[in-house]
């Protein structure tokens, strides 16, 4: 008998009919012994249509009633499999993540969890029921509702496994495993048996949403044995996330593309460069809670230099006001220059250790299409490059086959 916990996303759990058949896949498991854990997600688009809800009322929604308002979602789709599963005969009782104390810290719309309460959850596990989670939610010490971030529901999924020392944790989507890279944007994408812990981390972090990335740090600080699964069909075992590599095994250089639109990116130009230069600039940035990710600095001429970097498209306008009011006045800056339509796209491998010539194989290809390279970030397992957005496809297409990503057969 083994304790599993089942995340259902938002296509699994679209209509009552899939709702049924999660009810009919979490029934097998219970009927074979063991003790189950469902974590599910809104409807799918739900959560998209209750914040434009919120900012039909509120242009800028107050974030603990956005809270309030978009984890309703979650609430709707725990009491409906509960009671799928009724019908089926299977007991089951649905929990809120309040109910169970799922309790976070104080940030509203991004929350992170700090404990979990098994007290309750154990009790029903012990007496034979199945236990369902809204995904996505939790409570801060004061007793609001806080949620987790868009894609969090696999964080409680995995957060609920590590709580309860679960044996496995799965994630059941519209898709049946990790791929070489989106499987919508490049249907020659192999579906990958396993990956390593780092890579999933890094490809999460690059921007593919299979996972959210809180979900794989959360898997990695507590070990939890987690897979990616399809919900729709069971035709294989999808993927396992491992934690060790095995050295016996000829490790592929480059493992999978990820890519991502949710970035733009800002430059100032004609920038003293002097010391303290970067901080002046990235300072106020950081004050007004704005994120950044890529930075870069050309060596100056003639004692001036020009500073690019990158932030989330959904605080560019905010950036752009700080550099033009602020810092282009105080440093004396010549210009400020921003672009909202770039996009970030990703090789990672472990395999990229110890192999050279990973990056310049990227550049080759990308400037056989003709594509140019606005910015270039690497880390051990990693290269990106940000590159103009309408070349997005284009790039991770011809990289993927570049690199013999494709499934054998694929032209
Ligand atoms: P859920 O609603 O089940 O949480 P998501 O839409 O959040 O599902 O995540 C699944 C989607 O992630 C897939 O439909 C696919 O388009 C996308 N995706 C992006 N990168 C990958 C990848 N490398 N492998 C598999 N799916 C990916
Ligand atoms: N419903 C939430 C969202 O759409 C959480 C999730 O699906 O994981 O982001
Ligand atoms: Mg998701």
């Amino acid at each position: 008998m083994a304790l599993i916990v089942q995340k259902y996303g938002g296509t699994s759990v679209a209509n009552p009919e899939r709702i049924r058949k999660v009810a009919e896949r979490v029934a097998r498991f219970h009927q074979q012994g063991h003790q189950i854990v469902v974590v599910v997600s809104a409807m799918s688009g739900e959560t998209d249509k209750l914040i434009r809800l919120a900012k039909e009322v509120q242009a800028v929604p107050d974030p603990r009633e956005l809270d309030v308002v978009i984890a309703t979602g979650e609430q709707v789709t725990i009491g409906l499999t509960a009671m799928a599963l009724i019908a089926a005969g299977v007991p089951a009782v649905s929990y809120t993540g309040a109910q169970v104390r799922i309790l976070t810290d104080e940030s509203h719309t991004k929350a992170r969890i700090l404990e979990i309460d098994q007290h309750n959850m154990r009790a029903d596990l012990d007496a034979g029921k199945v236990v369902v989670v809204a995904g996505f939610q939790g409570v801060n010490e004061h007793g609001a509702i806080t949620t987790l971030g868009r894609g969090g529901s696999d964080t409680t999924g995995v957060a609920l496994a590590a709580a309860l020392n679960a044996d496995e944790c799965q994630i059941y989507t519209d898709v049946d495993g990790v791929y070489t890279t989106d499987p919508r944007v490049v249907p020659e994408a192999r579906r990958l048996e396993t990956v390593t812990f780092e890579e999933m981390l890094e490809m999460a972090s690059m921007g593919s949403k299979v996972l959210q990335i809180r979900s794989v740090e959360f898997a990695g600080k507590y070990k939890v044995k987690l897979r990616v699964l399809s919900s729709f069909e069971d035709k294989n075992d999808g993927t396992l996330i491992t934690f060790e590599e095995d050295p016996n095994m000829e490790k592929p250089i480059i493992s999978g593309i990820a890519f991502n639109r949710d970035e733009a990116k800002l430059s100032l130009l004609g920038v003293p460069d002097r010391p303290g230069i970067a901080f002046a600039i990235l300072g106020p940035i950081g004050e007004a809670n704005i994120d950044v990710d890529m930075i870069i600095q050309n060596t100056s001429v003639d004692g001036l230099t020009d500073f690019s970097f990158t932030v989330h498209r959904n605080e560019f306008a905010k950036a752009m006001e700080i550099l033009d009011a602020k810092i282009k006045p105080e440093i004396q800056a010549r210009e400020v220059r921003g672009d909202n339509k770039i996009c970030k796209v990703s090789l990672v491998g472990v395999g990229m250790r110890t192999h050279a010539g990973v990056a310049s194989k990227m550049f080759s290809t990308l400037a056989h299409e003709g594509i140019n390279i606005q910015m270039i970030s690497t880390s051990e397992i990693k290269t990106s490059v940000v590159i103009d957005e309408k070349y997005m496809e284009l790039a991770v297409r011809s990289l993927h086959r570049a690199f013999e990503l494709d499934s054998p057969g694929a032209v």
